[in-house]
């Protein structure tokens, strides 16, 4: 896969000490991970690598931005990116599980691919909301999302609450975004 390559440290023959790498992330990446909802996007990824004898301690930053749909028109929207975060490589005959925050490699591979831990990262630093700004969403969409009864709500509402034992965090909050929406009009 040509991405492992983008985004790799080619760390084999460096001297222990300080090193500097960058890494432009577009379109690619989402869609070489499949993501469910990133459709596009544009970030700089900055790497300061401080290499020890069986060990790679990186700080990585990324800053840009990605283009998803809008939690409140579905059309799509861009969202600004803005991660810190260090990643540790253990580079050991020995394999651990990569936890998103150690990886590690053995001292025969030659590269670190940083794709993974790039795309999560981007992934995790994403705001709960996403949402053009006040006033920007598209007006033909709210409209056909204005037709929703209260009624039809209730339903919807009556049902999760039946459901949501087994309904994640995030769900739950999407359905309290949606409850207030559904307020607001009311008013
Ligand atoms: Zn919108």
């Amino acid at each position: 896969m040509e991405l492992t390559e983008r985004y790799s440290i080619a760390h084999k023959g460096l001297k222990s000490g300080r090193y500097d790498f960058g890494f432009t992330v577009d379109g690619e990446l989402f869609r070489a991970y499949d993501s469910p909802d990133i459709v596009d996007g544009a970030c700089d990824v900055a790497v300061r690598m401080e290499r020890g004898e069986t060990t790679l301690s990186l700080d990585v930053s990324i800053t840009g931005h990605v283009v998803v749909p809008c939690d409140r028109c579905l059309e799509n929207c861009s969202v600004p990116v803005g991660f810190e975060g260090r990643l540790l490589v253990r580079i050991s005959d020995e394999q651990g599980e990569y936890d998103g925050e150690t990886m590690w490699i053995s001292p025969a591979d030659e590269a670190v691919d940083l794709s993974q831990y790039i795309y999560e990262s981007i992934v995790l630093s994403l705001p709960y909301q996403r949402v053009h700004p006040d006033g920007e969403c598209d007006p033909e969409m709210m409209k056909r999302f204005r037709i929703v009864s209260g009624e039809e709500f209730a339903a919807v509402e009556a049902q999760a609450q039946h459901e949501s034992e087994s309904l994640p965090d995030g769900e739950r909050a999407k359905l309290a975004a949606l409850r207030e929406r559904m307020n607001d009009q009311e008013e």
